[in-house]
């Protein structure tokens, strides 16, 4: 069963829970029993992977003549 990071809205509590994609939305708030609450995604690293990725590839043939950047 996948685990899902979560804050609350009303007390900011942050937890982690384990449970199944059907009844993710209907988890609360262990702290007030708040239902608002929303999903952390805490691998979120977007802009580093775009980043690395386009100065590594771009260079890759030695020339920086096809990227603008490095
Ligand atoms: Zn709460």
């Amino acid at each position: 069963m996948p685990t899902y990071d979560f804050n609350c809205k009303k007390c900011n509590e942050n937890f982690t829970v384990q449970v199944s994609i059907k009844d993710k939305s209907n988890v609360n708030c262990p702290k007030c029993g708040s239902k608002e609450i929303q999903q952390r995604f805490t691998r979120v690293n977007l802009g580093g992977i775009s980043g690395g990725n386009a100065g590594s590839s771009a260079c890759s043939s030695g020339s920086c003549s096809t990227c603008s950047g490095c």
